[in-house]
């Protein structure tokens, strides 16, 4: 784009750290001290279930690798809901370039086996009213970044009413993602790339796997965006603790 054009482009849609608001450059996505931040290193999760307290020996996984790009706690959720509600997309930007990087240097995920890169779909009505499947906005940059096919015709969401992140108890979370479901095709052997923003108990990213795997596909490696912290769930449980004592008092 010229130079001129981008720079009235930014006087009217000035580019913002998803995270501070601090002015960007058009180039960049997150600010220097607010990446810093939001990273979760390489060596502080389990490169299986990518959780960062290792979850694998709790439930039966249906993917098979797990790669991460930051932890998703205070530091974070600002990001992450720019991203889902003011369509201040950058964060999506930010962790698809992350999960690229790691992708490419490790070693054995041997990213360039893979035939499609999916998004964890979203209600098509509901991706009317937004615009977007923010998690198919990773996708597909990620698809881009690394020269994959995208697909998003594989998997599809049935509406169930409810938002995952909107359930407290494990038990609503299992049951609400048995509404995802996977068109006819045949997946023999092949490797995918599923892509979400969030892994919180990766029941849904384990669902997901096993509709793949059912068709056929050999290989699932769960790509996302970001993965609940110990440190968020104490937060969540404390802030929980604060508004159930507010009601009884
Ligand atoms: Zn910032
Ligand atoms: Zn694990």
């Amino acid at each position: 784009m010229h130079r001129n054009i981008r720079k009235i482009l930014n006087f009217f849609y000035p580019n913002l750290c998803p995270r501070c608001s601090a002015f960007l450059l058009s180039e960049e996505t997150v600010c220097e001290s607010c990446a810093e931040q939001m990273l979760l290193s390489q060596n502080d999760y389990c490169h299986a279930c990518g959780k960062v307290n290792c979850m694998c020996q709790y439930q039966k996984r249906f993917y098979d690798k797990a790669v991460i790009a930051c932890h998703y706690d205070s530091d974070t959720a600002p990001a992450v809901l720019a991203m889902k509600k003011s369509r201040n997309t950058n964060f999506a930007y930010f962790s698809a370039r992350i999960l690229a990087e790691r992708l490419r240097h490790g070693t054995y995920y041997e990213f360039q086996k893979t035939d499609y890169v999916i998004p964890v779909p979203m209600h098509l009505s509901k991706q009317k009213q937004r615009g977007y499947n923010q998690a198919g906005l990773i996708a597909k940059e990620l698809a881009l970044l690394l020269n994959l096919p995208y697909r998003e015709d594989i998997l599809y969401k049935i509406n169930s009413g409810q938002e995952q992140h909107t359930l407290t108890s494990a038990a609503e979370r299992a049951k609400n993602v048995e509404s995802f479901g996977i068109h006819e095709i045949s997946l023999d052997g092949r490797r995918i790339l599923l892509c979400d923003d969030v892994l919180t108990t990766g029941s849904t990213m384990n669902r997901c796997a096993e509709l793949l795997k059912s068709k056929g596909a050999s290989f699932v490696t769960a790509a996302a965006a970001s993965s609940t912290s110990p440190k968020y769930k104490e937060q969540e449980k404390s802030e929980q603790k604060e508004s159930e004592e507010e009601q009884i008092s």
